[in-house]
């Protein structure tokens, strides 16, 4: 089993100034990736990716309007937004989870295919991200059994996390 937790880094301080250390060290694991598989960056894909690494934690497409507004000053339109993000899930970068509308930078460079359970808690919010070889074998199995041809598979489990069991 497989659970990677993303660094939750500060985002930025309350006049909204960035970290550009923090963003650099947050793009790591995504930028490699794109060397490695030639994906092109453009600097507004590159810009809504830096947002969500150094979130952590899951955002919504207007909360990241709000972000892109904060930086650069300019309010870009939801179709811009929408745009980068479809182009970042394709390639894997980032993911979206279906229950919260909301979406997540991925930095542990899996394949697309690849199966994937958030695990998310209710309370505090904090997501994690975990995978395994037996759910990938099942999963496989499951649907070849169907002659089904899956394109992505995310399972979101909803609970509490061991912090906020504890509490
Ligand atoms: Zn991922
Ligand atoms: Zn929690």
């Amino acid at each position: 089993m497989t659970i990677s937790r993303e660094s939750r880094p500060k985002a930025s301080n309350e006049c909204g100034e960035r970290d550009e250390a923090a963003g650099a060290r947050a793009l790591a694991p995504a930028l490699a990736l794109c060397r490695q598989e030639g994906i092109a960056l453009t600097p507004s894909r590159r810009r809504i990716l830096e947002i969500l690494a150094l979130e952590g934690r899951p955002l919504g497409a207007y909360e990241m309007i709000d972000r892109v507004a904060e930086t650069t000053g300019k309010r870009p339109a939801p179709i811009s937004i929408y745009r980068a993000l479809d182009f970042l899930l394709e390639n894997g970068l980032v993911h979206r989870l279906a229950s919260c509308n909301a979406y997540l930078a991925c930095g542990h460079g899996h394949a697309a295919e690849e199966p994937i359970v958030f695990l998310i808690c209710e309370t505090c919010g904090d997501v994690v991200e975990a995978t395994s070889e037996d759910l990938r074998g099942s999963l496989a199995e499951l649907a070849a059994r169907a002659e089904f041809a899956p394109r992505a598979t995310v399972m979101e489990v909803a609970g509490r996390c061991r912090l906020c069991a504890g509490a």
